[in-house]
């Protein structure tokens, strides 16, 4: 037989052919000697040079390799092999399942020479159920690495299916108990169990949802983060049939934000001194008249001073999100004139409002109780929304500001601001909230947004209860309603009094 690598044109007795088989040869080390064509084609090679020599296991996955060298040693043994199933992996890194059948042949003198192996490509031909197990199989395998679960809720019959990763999420043995809205809700941070259930009815009404919530790990009393999202299918009445969703421990994520967050707070906290001071300089620059400089020097520092204008006012918003993500901004309680404080933010704007001849109308019922609140808090949500409808609102349009009592809610105010703007575009509607989001229209027009102002007020009214809500039509204008209670909670915000 010539050494050189051959294909080979083995005149094999061939059984009724299912399946595409390829032929491949062995020496006793398990290199590859010889291959059929076929092989070429089944494993995705281009010519046999590059196969041949290779070790036979390097064609096998790797969670298959030990059943397989423990056959190769079995054949080289004496003892023939067949229908050994396996996944073999192609040239391009890609699986296929194989049956494999192996036989020793010797020399002359009785000892092992090569063992022959015929590969049969069965991935088309797994059964439906085959296939289905595989693909559980891999599923659980995934979700296992990546802590992600998946459960299944058929509504009508009330019955849940968890898979394994679900349960050891929950910190239960794999399918050991039946799963119910008590075995999802046991463990859950006791703060965030409305949430919880508020999500799986909001979900069944809105047809999907995405939450955020705490678990309280029963073995060590340790709170982990979860994600969760879910979709609902109906039937053609639309009534709620199933619910499908995944689950993703996000623990990690949520302590590196809270470290990153550590770090936005004292960055920012050390660089608002020195910015405070160069914005204030260049302001006493521009009200000393800047005796003796040019105009372009006059520029120069209207310039250094609208822009540090802006470094301060984003300094200050990552500052605020910091210190109420990580729940250390002051509360102090008191009792407040909402009407007074719209007024006295509104002061800070009166020469915008001016230059940009705005008409600002303010509408503030009879009546009004005080609100009971954080005074810092309050004007924080003020100067967001004043400032807001004022830059989205071109020369001469129409801001108003309306406070009243909330006629279908016990002891709320409500507060709503409506411009007559260049409005939010509908596709970016739901983003609004989100942190250091700006529609596209905002940032084609107004420079230097930042994107947090939204996202604090959200932020401080999760944490001091409220509700925010707008609706907002492009180059029509925006109304931002928002929801007060008259006295605020105070949910992870320090409180001082
Ligand atoms: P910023 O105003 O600094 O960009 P905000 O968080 O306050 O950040 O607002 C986020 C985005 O919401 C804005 O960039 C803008 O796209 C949109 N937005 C907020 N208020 C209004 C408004 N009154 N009219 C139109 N768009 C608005």
């Amino acid at each position: 037989m010539s050494d050189t690598p051959q294909v080979l044109n083995l005149n094999y007795q061939k059984t009724v052919i299912l399946f595409p088989e390829a032929i491949l040869v062995f020496d006793t080390n398990a290199i590859i000697t010889r291959i059929d064509k076929q092989t070429l084609t089944m494993f995705g090679w281009e010519s046999e040079q590059e196969i041949i020599g290779k070790l036979g296991f390097d064609l096998i996955a790797d969670q298959d390799k030990q059943n397989v060298q423990t056959a190769f040693h079995e054949v080289l043994q004496g003892k023939s092999i067949t229908g050994l199933q396996c996944n073999g992996v192609k040239k391009d890194g890609s699986f296929l399942r194989i049956s494999a059948s192996a036989s020793l042949f010797s020399d002359s003198q009785g000892a092992p020479k090569e063992i022959v192996v015929v590969v049969h490509d069965i991935t088309p031909h797994l059964s439906e159920l085959e296939q289905v197990k595989e693909a559980q199989k891999q599923l659980a395998e995934a979700q296992q690495i990546a802590h992600f679960g998946s459960w299944e809720w058929d509504i009508s019959s009330d019955k849940f299916h968890w898979t394994d990763e679900m349960y050891q999420l929950f910190a239960l043995e794999p399918q050991s108990i039946p799963v119910n809205q008590e075995v999802l809700l046991a463990h859950v941070h006791e703060e965030d169990k409305e949430k919880v259930k508020n999500f799986i009815t909001q979900s069944i009404a809105d047809g999907s949802g995405v939450l955020d919530f705490r678990f309280v790990d029963p073995e060590d009393n340790k709170i982990r983060w979860f994600h969760s999202r879910n979709k609902t299918f109906y039937d053609d009445n639309h009534q709620p049939i199933r619910m499908v969703g995944t689950m993703h421990d996000i623990t990690r994520e949520k302590e590196l934000d809270q470290v990153k967050t550590q770090f936005l707070s004292v960055a920012s906290h050390q660089m608002r001194g020195p910015l405070t001071t160069i914005n204030w300089h260049a302001e006493m620059l521009l009200q000393s008249q800047s005796e003796g400089l040019s105009d372009t020097q006059k520029k120069y520092i209207q310039e250094l001073y609208n822009a540090s204008k802006r470094t301060v006012r984003l300094t200050n918003d990552i500052l605020t999100v910091s210190e109420l993500e990580l729940g250390r901004m002051p509360f102090k309680p008191e009792s407040l004139s909402l009407p007074k404080i719209a007024k006295r933010v509104l002061e800070d704007y009166d020469h915008k409002i001016a230059e940009q001849k705005i008409s600002f109308k303010e509408v503030y019922s009879g009546d009004l109780p005080e609100i009971v609140t954080d005074l810092f808090l309050l004007k924080t949500i003020f100067h967001e929304l004043i400032s807001n409808a004022i830059s989205y609102t071109p020369p001469e349009g129409t801001i108003t500001m309306t406070i009243s009592v909330d006629p279908s809610h016990t002891n709320t105010f409500l507060l709503s601001i409506a411009d007559t703007g260049y409005g939010i575009p509908k596709s970016e509607q739901e983003k609004i909230f989100t942190k250091m989001f700006r529609a596209t229209n905002a940032k084609a027009k107004v420079m230097g947004g930042t994107g947090l102002g939204l996202f604090i007020i959200k932020l401080i009214l999760e944490l001091n209860g409220g509700e925010i809500w707008f609706t907002s039509e492009e180059n029509k204008g925006t109304t931002f309603n928002i929801a007060l209670p008259f006295v605020s909670s105070n949910k992870g915000t320090l409180l001082t009094t």
